[in-house]
């Protein structure tokens, strides 16, 4: 396993709208694995392949952040088949650090997909699980949760980011 790179809000790849996987096979099982690592060595309760530079529709999920191993989840192709209802929470990413906004996201979503050994899966998930697959199924139709929020929100983060990246610069 290994620890990949999270690419960050202004890369290409992370409005691109990510490709279906045709295929599981070796190297997306090694793909998931690593994405499994680097979430939980960021550490994040969720990851999409457009964040470490795959064009793929796949997503971890671990609300337990490595505690407990019933908590991960692994899709393959995820899809949301229904939503209900509305929560707005507080959400952040690996992709957009150091910024937490409120996000409207359902309160219950009914998702399908396959798992990685390409067995068919589908289960409902409510609050903070709900919001998890919402943001990183986002992800692969190339969105940032920082694209749900309002255009002066949005450009208060790009100030905020702008000026995170100017103090961070090195020669
Ligand atoms: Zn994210």
């Amino acid at each position: 396993m290994a620890v990949l790179e999270i690419l960050t809000i202004g890369h290409p790849m992370l409005s691109r709208k990510a490709e279906r996987v045709e295929k599981i096979d070796a190297a997306l099982v090694r793909l998931a694995s690593d994405m499994i690592e680097t979430m939980h060595r960021a550490p994040g309760v969720g990851l999409a392949a457009p964040q470490v530079n795959v064009g793929k529709r796949l997503i971890t999920i671990d609300l337990s952040v490595g505690e407990d191993e019933n908590e991960l989840i692994v899709l393959v192709n995820p899809e949301i088949v229904r939503a209900e209802g509305e929560i707005v929470g507080e959400e952040g990413c690996l992709s957009v650090p150091d910024i937490r906004e409120k996000v409207a996201r359902p309160a219950l979503v009914l998702v399908k997909g396959l798992d990685i050994s390409g067995q068919e899966v589908e289960f409902e998930a409510e609050d903070y699980l709900a919001r998890a697959l919402c943001h990183e199924i986002d992800h692969l139709d190339g969105k940032l949760f920082t694209d749900r929020l309002s255009p002066l929100k949005k450009t208060l983060i790009r100030k905020k980011l702008k000026k995170a990246a100017g103090d961070g610069a090195k020669p």
